[in-house]
């Protein structure tokens, strides 16, 4: 027997793997399919055998499963119940004894905070404004995203004002920042597609875009951020939208670190650095310490791609995000990006993942409010994202001032996606957050894009659904109207941040 049980953390395995011997039919689908050796074949005793240390819960074997003979359970804690530490505290303090280094995990932040969304209801229209059949009606959910004019001057019948260059999306959802590094080609591959299909954009993340991945252009977000990796004049020219990235929900204030065994040849030629290097982002664009700096970045990148394109500014929700999103505003960005703190990651360090930033929906509210009471709201777009889960977090998020929203972790969920978390290990099983040629053949581009588009698609008749439910035939109209939302189980503060009544008033 090639196993042996790990003592050197003294901590005992989170998944059980349970294998039904009635069932089995050891056809070894499941050591196939399993990247973390946490199942394989013992040919002398001719048996598979399971090694719960190794089980990061990704379901992948189960799910390949011909005879649904494998069930993973998450184990309970062994130790006795202690409610001031909990499980996690002592397992975090028993893993950085074992191995002297600070855990880097991946995915948003899964301890158990409040849910914004989810204690907030949203209104219906009963008699006196009537509800609207989607179905028969038209509904418009298209939207435009860039800076807005106060007011048009008409001359001779001809617009005189000059207006400022939009993105036109054919609804309010786009695909988040996901670099080619963190993703593999197919993967990108497929959101490139999806996002061509459904008359919206992807965002090309931190890390370049494969020249492969040009064709998508009329769909392509690019994205600056303080490493500059693949960034030069073609890659900004085959955008339609440019994104400085200061900061990112999930890891705010901090750089990001692609590991030098995920910089294959392609993603080093791509990004411009080394083959297997470490791609290391600082924390700080070493060229923005104030506004002003920012400014002269927005219109740097203004200037190189004459004028027509909408710079967006991406921020993490931290504590002060009002006063820093108008700053943002007022240093000339067409588009502000919040991202809350639930937001994915490929690889950040846990405490900071856990415990930096803020959810959206408090700072989505505070940030639209600010740049009401200023003046500006009407003149800058805001996308919502981090912790967009389903179609009615979009309308929430529409009706407490998003224009639109960037969906990241839900566009990893419905091509397979598990949330295991193990991102930053480059072995992800369902073949997403890896670049191991065979994991990679995993995500087939065609399955994949046509799981995006019917996604994307639903979450768009369910939006619909929910306008004409509202008595509203346009998201436009949504936009800002927190009198649509009514929150429960919330308190006094908590409602005046979301500026929104509490069920029953
Ligand atoms: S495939 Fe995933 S769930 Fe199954 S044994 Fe391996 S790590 Fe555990
Ligand atoms: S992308 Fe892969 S490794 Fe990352 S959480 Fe999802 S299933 Fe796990």
């Amino acid at each position: 027997m090639k196993w042996m049980k790990d003592v050197k953390t003294y901590t005992p395995p989170d998944f059980h793997v349970i294998r039904d011997p009635d069932r089995c039919i050891k056809c070894k689908a499941c050591v196939e399919q399993c990247s973390f050796d946490a199942t394989f074949y013992d040919e002398e005793e001719d048996k598979i055998w399971n090694w719960d240390a190794k089980c990061v819960g990704c379901n992948r074997c189960a799910a390949f499963c011909p005879t649904e003979a494998i069930t993973i359970e998450n184990r309970t804690s062994p130790y006795r119940i202690n409610e001031s530490w909990g499980k996690w505290n002592v397992v975090g303090v028993k893993k950085r004894a074992a191995f002297g280094g600070a855990p880097v995990v991946s995915m948003g932040a899964d301890k158990p905070y409040i849910v914004y969304w989810d204690h907030m209801l949203i209104n219906a229209s009963q008699v006196t404004n009537p509800s609207i059949d989607p179905l028969r009606e038209p509904m418009e959910l298209k939207t435009f995203l860039g800076k807005k004019v106060d007011h048009l001057e008409i001359e001779n019948g001809k617009l005189k004002t000059a207006l400022s260059p939009q993105l036109e999306i054919e609804l309010p959802i786009m695909f988040a920042a996901m670099s080619y590094g963190a993703l593999n080609y197919n993967v990108i591959e497929a959101i490139g597609r999806a996002a061509l299909e459904l008359g919206t954009y992807f965002n090309s993340g931190e890390g370049g875009l494969h020249k492969d991945h040009y064709k998508f252009k009329g769909n392509i977000i690019v994205q600056v951020a303080s490493g500059r990796f693949g960034v030069h004049k073609e890659y900004l020219d085959v955008a339609s939208a440019i994104e400085i990235k200061i900061g990112q929900g999930a890891k705010p204030g901090i750089g990001g670190h692609l590991p030098g065994e995920k910089v294959t040849a392609s993603i080093a030629q791509t990004r411009m650095i080394p083959k297997g290097t470490d791609a290391l982002s600082p924390a700080p664009h070493h060229d923005i310490y104030s506004i002003e700096d920012l400014r002269e970045l927005i219109f740097a990148l203004k200037e190189a791609t004459e004028y027509k394109k909408p710079i967006f500014v991406k921020i993490a929700c931290v504590h002060n995000i009002a006063a820093i999103a108008s700053g943002v505003a007022q240093a000339g960005a067409d588009v502000i990006v919040l991202d809350g703190f639930k937001g994915g990651t490929g690889a950040s360090p846990q405490v900071i993942r856990d415990n930096v930033g803020l959810p959206i929906e408090l700072g989505l509210a505070s940030v639209d409010d600010r740049l009401r009471q200023e003046g500006l709201r009407g003149k800058i777009s805001l996308i919502a994202s981090g912790g967009i889960r389903n179609s009615m977090d979009v309308v929430k998020a529409i009706a407490l001032g998003a224009d639109a929203v960037y969906i990241g972790t839900a566009t990893l969920i419905a091509i397979g996606c598990t949330m295991c978390q193990q991102c930053h290990t480059g072995r992800c099983a369902w073949g997403i957050a890896t670049q191991d040629p065979f994991l990679s053949k995993r995500q087939n581009p065609n399955i994949a894009a046509q799981r995006l588009v019917n996604l994307v698609n639903v979450w768009g008749l369910e939006i619909k659904e929910t306008l004409g439910a509202m008595g509203i035939n346009s998201i436009e109209s949504l936009k800002g109207n927190r009198l649509a939302l009514r929150g429960f189980d919330l308190n006094e503060k908590e409602m005046e941040i979301l500026g929104i009544l509490h069920a029953g008033e």
